[in-house]
């Protein structure tokens, strides 16, 4: 009797899918294979590979949701296969959409009835959002201009450099010149006088932004309201206020709810927010809301009967899933207003408590505010010895996931480590961070500096000792990956990983 047939020559299901011949074979990275393979092959291949991404939850870089309600999350998977643009068919779910954005509206002072409809949309993010809404001020300006008998060709904005890459884009992909007020070392944000002082006659919105991405600091709207009114008056202009609220949307509204950034100011015709990030929401969700139907001009507005009744959409594309709408939905009614301002309060509490931590260490400066997104942006008082490229790296061996990077012109010279702070960053998690943080410096402490590097590596070309060699190479990986990191960043020109 012969029971030695291997794996390569039998069906897969009678086998360990991992003896199988489907684990054996190196994956399909350039061609789709001719065969098919077994679902069990399939799901364990994909399954184990995704084992080396990082865990989300350590993911300390990004402001986007990483923990959802189970119950939410199971209305996410009934909805999985719900086209969102099929408005007449799943009505229900426009429908919440439209309570979103009502919600959100209200939320951000519109000027409403409580019972009046207000003019947004839900969109992938606040990237799209930015999109939109810059759309509707150049199609305004431009519909001015025209009536005006100008000249409409060379639109701009006015912005901080320390805006998010998405304004970039919509400044290229929709020529749009962006003008930046440069940054300075220790003011990181806009600074509202030099903006109004870059508004020209051509100049369609001035883009603030609530919640710098780079350090959690919120713009001072209020002023540059005010400012550009005088400047209105003066000039005749009429240049109107967009807020990327797309962090802090959802924080200012429940814990300083006196601050003025949204559409209590007249000048504020739009406001973008991340439904996936303050607004506790998985990603792919972002919102946009006009002041006023006025401030959305009509012929940006599609209207489609091919799924049934008319529908209007001002979105960038079609098709897209539902379940993120309907997880805001959820968000925003089982949280309610308590809800929100609890789980913001929180975090607030959480991002002092690790930055006292931080600052107890005594090595580092706090460039981020208590009074902004919650979040720490931090630098080494000294980075001659080691940076803080170093020390995001070493962390990422406790499992830590804290970017580095560079700010932007002109305070170029400073780097900073950013730790973002969500929902489901505990005050357990942050004690720990402060415990890893100091070991990495006692760790980087023990290593020679780059300069020290040098000296020995340079030694070793005559003195072949196999010890040296040995810590020699653990010293050049060290450096191989500060030098790899620099790179990384300096091509950029911006940020980075953070989002
Ligand atoms: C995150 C962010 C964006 C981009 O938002 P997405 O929702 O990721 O598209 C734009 N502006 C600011 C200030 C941000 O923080």
């Amino acid at each position: 009797m012969v029971l030695s047939k291997t794996a390569s020559q039998t069906d897969v299901s009678v086998h360990s899918t991992f003896a199988s011949r489907y684990v054996r074979t190196s994956l399909p990275r350039f061609k789709m294979p001719e065969n098919s393979i077994p679902k069990e092959a399939a799901f364990q291949i994909i399954n184990d590979e995704l084992m080396l991404d990082g865990n989300p939850r350590l993911n300390l870089a990004s402001f986007v949701t990483t923990w959802m309600e189970p119950e939410c999350d199971k209305l996410i998977m009934s909805a999985i296969n719900k086209n969102y643009v099929d408005m007449d068919e799943y009505p229900v779910t426009t429908e919440l959409q439209n309570r979103c954005v009502n919600m959100i509206a209200h939320l951000f002072n519109a000027p409403l009835g409580d019972s009046e409809t207000a003019v947004g949309v839900g969109t992938v993010g606040s990237s799209e959002a930015i999109m939109l809404a810059g759309l509707a001020f150049k199609r305004k300006w431009q519909n001015r201009r025209k009536a005006e008998g100008k000249p409409y060709d060379k639109p701009n904005i006015v912005t901080g450099a320390n805006v998010q890459v998405c304004w970039e884009k919509f400044a290229r992909y929709f020529e749009v010149e962006l003008k930046e007020v440069k940054l300075r070392e220790g003011y990181y944000v806009m600074d509202p006088e030099k903006a109004v002082e870059m508004v020209d006659e051509n100049t369609i919105c001035v883009a603030a932004i609530l919640g710098s991405t780079l350090n959690g600091e919120f713009e001072d709207v209020k002023l540059l309201n005010d400012l550009l009114v005088e400047k209105n008056k003066e000039t005749g202009w009429d240049t109107p206020i967009h807020v990327d609220a797309a962090s802090g949307g959802f924080i200012a509204p429940f814990i300083y709810p006196e601050l003025e950034w949204d559409f209590r100011l007249p000048l504020v015709k739009s406001i973008n927010v991340s439904g996936h990030k303050y607004g506790l929401v998985y990603a792919g969700i972002g919102w946009v809301i006009w002041r006023n139907k006025e401030d959305l001009p009509e012929e940006l507005i599609f209207h489609i009967n091919y799924l049934g009744a008319d529908q209007p959409t001002f979105t960038l594309n079609f098709s897209k899933g539902s379940s993120q709408v309907i997880a805001q939905y959820y968000q925003l009614i089982r949280l309610g207003y308590e809800g929100y301002q609890n789980v913001m309060e929180n975090c607030r509490e959480n991002m002092i408590v690790l930055k006292e931590g931080l600052e107890r260490t005594g090595r580092f400066n706090i460039v981020s505010k208590d009074n902004g997104v919650p979040l720490v942006a931090f630098s080494l008082k000294d980075n001659t010895r080691h940076t803080e490229f170093e020390v995001s790296e070493m962390l990422r061996r406790f499992g830590w996931i804290v970017p580095a990077y560079t700010m932007p012109p002109d305070a170029q010279h400073i780097t900073v480590l950013r730790v973002v702070i969500r929902e489901d960053f505990s005050r357990t998690l942050a004690e720990r961070l402060v415990n890893d943080i100091e070991k990495t410096l006692h760790e980087l402490d023990s290593l020679p500096s780059k300069a020290d590097m040098k000296t020995t590596v340079a030694g070793e070309e005559t003195q072949k000792n196999n010890v040296v060699v040995a810590k020699k190479s653990a010293l050049e990986t060290q450096r191989e990956i500060t030098t790899a990191w620099r790179k990384f960043v300096m091509e950029k020109k911006k940020t980075n990983g953070v989002c």
